[in-house]
């Protein structure tokens, strides 16, 4: 059994957006109060994160995350890794090197964005975050004590981002294009975290009808949609036209994922 918990399920920005006055904005549903996109995916041996965005302290603290064994990141938008920082805590508590899993081009944006991590041991500044960076590589699943995760490649514009496939879980955000390959790939889960940033069409993330679509030509049990901005409108108002198995993710959401 598998805890999935949405530590956030907002587009870049959050919500609300630092200045808008929209109802979106504006609402006191905290259905409707959105952290940068991220999820905690939790069994009793293992706790992982997938990325480390610019909340993930107040994420890592909301759900009192204790221990955490790695962060796997999708690709190196700010919204994503803008976070990473943060892992300090995590590096005294177990005194390690946090493992990052990453595809090398995704590593080489960690390293220019937090290059006093990685400057010669004698110019370290002690209290700098330590990182452990791992391929992610296509085709090539990542093991994490008893967890095997398959990356999947989809394309974010020019960009390069992995979703993330558990058995029958997968986590798929933040591209605008899928292969025939990859949505093969999917094929048989049974439980699916999805972005969908809006109602209209946008050239590096798919809509709502388009996270629907592929959500139902999976045939998936339940879908839940993520990477959400202001402009989709309230959660309770979204939700009542959505199918009947599938509905807006919002943060602190946990998922029990059986029978994996
Ligand atoms: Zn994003
Ligand atoms: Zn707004
Ligand atoms: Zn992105």
């Amino acid at each position: 059994m598998m805890k999935i918990t949405i530590l956030g399920s907002g587009t870049s920005q959050g919500v609300p957006v630092i200045g808008c006055n929209c109802d979106v904005c504006k609402s006191t549903d905290m259905r409707d109060k959105r952290l940068r996109t991220s999820i905690l995916i939790q069994t009793e041996q293992t706790t992982i994160c997938v990325d480390a965005g610019p909340d993930f302290r107040q994420q890592m603290l909301r759900e009192n995350v204790q221990h955490l064994d790695a962060i796997l990141i999708t690709h190196h938008h700010k919204d994503h890794i803008g976070g990473l920082d943060d892992v300090r805590s995590f590096n005294f508590l177990q005194n390690i090197s946090m493992p990052i899993y990453a595809a090398p081009v995704a590593q080489e944006e960690i390293k220019r964005e937090y290059s006093y991590a990685f400057v010669d041991k004698s110019q370290l500044y002690p209290g700098a975050p330590t990182y452990n960076l791992i391929d992610i590589k296509d085709h090539k699943p990542i093991v994490i004590n008893e967890l095997t995760i398959e990356p999947i490649p989809l394309s974010h514009l020019h960009m390069l981002c992995y979703a993330f496939r558990i058995g029958n879980f997968a986590y798929v955000t933040d591209f605008n294009t899928m292969s025939d390959e990859s949505f093969e790939r999917l094929k048989g889960v049974e439980y699916l975290i999805i972005e969908a940033l809006r109602h209209e069409k946008h050239y590096s993330h798919i809509s709502l009808p388009e996270a629907i679509e592929i959500a139902q030509r999976l045939n998936v049990k339940k879908a839940w949609f993520t990477h959400v901005s202001h402009s989709m409108g309230r959660a309770v108002d979204v939700n009542k036209t959505l199918p009947q198995n599938m509905m807006l993710a919002y943060d602190g959401l946990q998922i029990t994922v059986e029978n994996n």
